[in-house]
């Protein structure tokens, strides 16, 4: 016993000597504190200005204007530092752009005003502009006033805060001296707090003069318009089905539970929300555990307005914030200096884009449901938020519109779409490298820079819950709080009578940590949300855009079965030429393709030129291009930007191509130039970005147009991502290319399904590598050929089969004719998801099996065998995605059927025989 005390203490000793650190307060959430004109600004004046005092330039702290007070919850915090003073000011108050409103005290504040920008520059004062300033700085600590800096004045010199204060409550103050607020605009320059273990938090203003009540009208009427909701009784039942094998009951409801409940369940999981006195989410299950999601009250979301930060409803305080006793809720107050509910409103969903369905998908249908829209309100800005719950899956989707019915355009600084209090992934008293988060998958269609969900969502953040102060964890890190909210910005102003309409996020709760359980919830999740990507088509990557040979490989493509080419990169397309020729020339090319049944694209590379120093993406770190993602890339947000989008559109106008490849789609760099004419600065620049790709794809989508893009833009439109290969790969020995085919597409569908991704076969040399890295001449290679066909076919994986043609010879055309025709014969069984059975190791045999309940075949397993000899084996098959439940009829080929009897795991035990170096297939009925 007294050995692993002492152990225990060294442990602690160890973990507290290495835990001394301190915090830039500008990096805190600053918005949260209190000030009567405008709001406090990271690293910059209030006015928008560089920091400097006195003539003496600060990179760092923030800008403030009298009245005002940063208040901070010290936790283990031990001394405070900064260099205070008034900002020096450079403002011309007779400019064109400055423009002024009234205030109820009969000041007028003053704002620099441009199409696209509202900046904050002073308050009026006596003089009838804005004055010089005096101000007094003080700090206080629990009440006590422990420093005053005295009167200061603008010019003079910086003055240096340094104290001691341990633990407690620390008020950052700037009163106005005495001779009013104008011109105020005060500075924290380098503010530090040292602290051990537990990190200082900025805690929210006293806004007591922002209280929110509900009016009695209001209330009324929320009650009055619940009732006509159909009751349900809590907690709703669990289900009594596996929405993976049949979902048909689990439909999207909206009901009242009690008089200020509305709740929205499909069955499998279920939101609940008062509405009064404000609204907040007071529930969040998921049915299918009969667990519930939800730790503590939060409120709806936050919005940075003109600088300060408003919750969306939002109810406090909570006497624990662990867990949550329903009785607790009926006595919580709305959080101060929040948007109020005003009214909801219950639909069926509708489409979130416009999908023409031109060519065969598994899933044709777009996402049934309901949804529910709290409209909230607050000085003029009205706020719309979006619950969509779906029809058949766990999912629930939510986004916000903020729509300014004010008198001046408002700046949009920053949003969270989401603020979840969760319950924890895992418990631990030190702290992990890596947490466990919450068993919830969250993803939203603000996505870049990657080809798979886990390294493109830019959106989901896991953060800590400074208000969960009974945790396990000693430092309270326990990333237990989901905040859904963009890196970066949006920084934009919303102009009078304009909305701004935030992406989507979209949120499943998992019923079990098993990976292939997980993955199949959000593979079934994308054939919901973006069936789009359910198309599949069989294409041909051809090389060559010279006339002759384009027309061949359609009457070749035509001959076998295949549906669609794309004129690949290196065969000399080019999108943006604009020339009646061009046009002319793949508009008869396409014409051809069509008259023969088969669609024809091309494609274009976007990002990773270098364009020039006036249109590529400006580094924030070095003002000048270069540095950034693919080294360099264009703006999308520049002159040259808008171009390249209006010479896409016109291209597919005019020549009605119909596949879009585009490589090095937007990657999410920002951008610092301040002379692009489509965005202001850094700020903007990444929201403003994304929205010219994705409208893009949003575009084609609606046009029927098939669109191949590495990067996972799935959410946004897309069809297809990469499935994850090392492009020199397809250079090594032809050999070699089938195992790394095999373990590209069972590592890629995990949470992917086959249609979304595409693999690579190197008919004619890619990369390097010379003769013996490529299939060509193809009837040289028949069995390589074959069994890479098979491979890709037999996953449902497509893959662009690059060269100049599909075939050279009888026994060429002959073996791809019978396999297209035979991945159109199990096309629906062959595009179901894969149960992974075993990786490919070289060493024995690997294989995967697609399951589907709803086909008429249940069950589709392939085998392969890399080895030199014959294998037989005995395979258990794992037949629980089938469906079936006690026999199962399982077929070798084409061959004879058999019946096996499940057992207890709904698994069969199945004698294989394989080839050396192929495979074989069983279909199971
Ligand atoms: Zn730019």
């Amino acid at each position: 016993m007294k050995l692993s005390l002492i152990v225990l203490f060294v442990f602690f000793g160890c973990q507290l000597a290495s835990a001394q650190t301190y915090v830039e307060v500008q990096d805190l959430t600053i918005s949260l504190s209190e000030q009567t004109y405008a709001a406090p600004v990271k690293n910059q004046a209030v006015t928008g200005e560089q920091l400097s005092i006195g003539g003496e330039a600060f990179e760092k702290g923030i800008g403030v204007h009298s009245h005002s007070v940063i208040k901070i919850n010290m936790n283990n915090g031990s001394h405070f530092s900064a260099k205070i003073g008034i900002n020096d000011s450079k403002i011309d108050y007779e400019s064109e752009v400055v423009k002024t409103i009234p205030l109820t005290d009969g000041k007028r504040v003053f704002y620099e005003v441009t199409s696209s920008k509202k900046q904050f520059i002073g308050v009026e004062g006596e003089s009838g502009s804005v004055d010089q300033g005096t101000v007094i700085f003080k700090v206080i600590h629990n009440g006590e006033e422990i420093y005053s800096s005295g009167v200061m004045r603008r010019g003079d010199k910086a003055k240096e805060v340094n104290l001691d204060v341990k633990g407690g409550v620390l008020d950052l103050v700037v009163e106005d001296a005495g001779d009013g607020s104008s011109g105020d605009h005060a500075v924290w320059a380098d503010p530090k707090i040292d602290y051990f273990e537990i990190a200082p938090v900025i805690i929210p203003g006293d806004f007591v003069s922002e209280k929110v009540e509900q009016k009695s009208d209001i209330k009324a009427a929320l009650r009055e318009k619940l009732m006509r909701l159909d009751p349900v009784e809590l907690p709703i039942d669990q289900p009594s089905y596996d929405w993976l094998i049949d979902n048909s009951k689990a439909k999207a409801q909206v009901y009242r539970n009690g008089k200020d409940h509305l709740v929205l369940s499909n069955g499998l999981i279920a939101r609940t929300f008062t509405l009064v006195p404000n609204l907040a989410t007071i529930d969040y299950s998921n049915l299918m555990t009969g667990e519930t999601l939800l730790r503590a009250v939060s409120s709806e979301g936050v919005l940075t307005l003109d600088g300060r930060s408003y919750d969306i409803g939002g109810l406090s305080p909570q006497p624990e914030y662990g867990y949550t006793l329903m009785k607790w809720t009926d006595q919580l107050t709305a959080t101060n200096n929040s948007f109020q509910i005003q009214d909801f409103e219950v639909k069926e969903i509708t489409d979130r884009l416009a999908w023409k369905r031109t060519r065969w998908a598994m899933n044709e249908k777009m996402p049934t449901g309901k949804e529910v829209v709290f409209t909230l309100s607050k000085n003029d800005i009205l706020v719309k938020v979006h619950f969509a719950l779906y029809d058949g899956i766990p999912t629930l989707s939510k986004w916000i519109e903020v729509i300014n019915d004010s008198d001046l355009m408002v700046q949009l600084n920053s949003f969270k779409l989401e603020q979840l209090a969760v319950v924890e992934g895992e418990n631990l008293v030190g702290t992990p490298d890596h947490w466990v988060t919450p068993n919830l998958h969250v993803q939203s269609d603000y996505a870049f820079g990657g080809m798979q969900q886990k390294t493109s969502q830019k959106t989901t953040y896991w953060e800590k819950d400074p208000r969960y102060t009974t945790q396990t964890n000693y430092p309270m890190n326990v990333p237990c709080l989901l905040e859904v909210k963009p890196p970066l910005g949006p920084e934009t102003a919303i102009a009078v009578s304009d909305t701004l309409t935030t992406f989507r996020v979209w949120e499943m709760p998992m019923d079990s940590k098993e990976e292939e359980r997980k993955g199949l919830f959000i593979r079934k999740m994308y054939r919901t949300i973006s069936p789009w990507t359910t198309e599949n088509p069989i294409f041909l990557h051809l090389t060559s855009t010279d006339p002759e040979v384009v027309k061949t490989a359609v009457d070749q493509c035509a001959e076998v079965g295949y549906e669609m080419i794309i004129l690949s990169f290196g065969s000399g397309m080019d999108m943006e030429d604009e020339s009646s020729d061009n046009y002319a020339k793949f508009s008869q090319l396409r014409e051809y393709a069509n008259a023969k049944g088969i669609e024809l694209g091309g494609y274009s590379l976007l990002s990773s030129r270098w364009i020039s120093e006036e249109v590529d993406v400006i580094n924030p770190e070095t003002g000048k291009r270069g540095g950034m993602i693919f080294g360099s890339s264009p703006c999308l947000s520049s002159e040259w930007g808008y171009e390249y989008f209006r010479k896409v559109k016109k291209f597919f106008e005019k020549t009605g191509m119909q596949v879009f490849e585009n490589d090095g789609s937007y990657p999410g760099n920002v951008c610092a130039s301040t002379s692009h004419a489509h965005h202001n600065g850094l700020g903007d620049s990444q929201w403003k970005q994304y929205a010219q790709i994705q409208g893009l794809y949003k575009w084609m989508r609606s046009k029927g147009i098939y669109m191949n893009v590495p990067d996972f833009y799935v959410n946004s439109g897309t069809n297809k991502t990469g499935i994850g290969y090392r492009e020199v790969n397809w250079s090594l020995p032809r050999e070699r290319h089938l195992m790394h085919g095999r373990l590209n597409i069972y590592d890629g569908l995990w949470d992917r399904t086959p249609s979304m991704c595409w693999t690579f076969v190197p008919l004619t040399q890619y990369h390097g590598g010379g003769a013996v890295a490529t299939l060509e001449p193809l009837k040289d290679h028949l069995e390589d050929y074959e069994n890479h066909m098979m491979q890709n076919y037999g996953s449902g994986v497509q893959a662009c089969y690059r060269g100049a043609r599909l075939y050279d010879a009888p026994e060429t055309k002959k073996l791809v004719k019978e396999v297209v025709r035979w991945y159109k014969e199990y096309r629906h069984i062959l595009n179901s998801d894969i149960i992974h059975l075993r990786r490919p190791s070289g060493k024995d045999w690997d294989g995967f099996l697609h399951a589907n309940p709803t086909t008429k075949e249940k069950g589709l397993a392939m085998f392969f065998n890399p080895t030199d000899r014959d294998m037989e084996r005995e395979i258990k098959l794992p037949l629980y995605y089938t469906g079936l439940t006690d026999v199962a009829k399982v077929r070798e080929k084409e061959g004879d059927s058999r019946a096996y009897t499940l057992d207890r795991a709904y698994r069969i035990r199945l004698q294989v025989t394989i080839p050396a170096n192929s495979y074989t297939w069983y279909v199971i009925e």
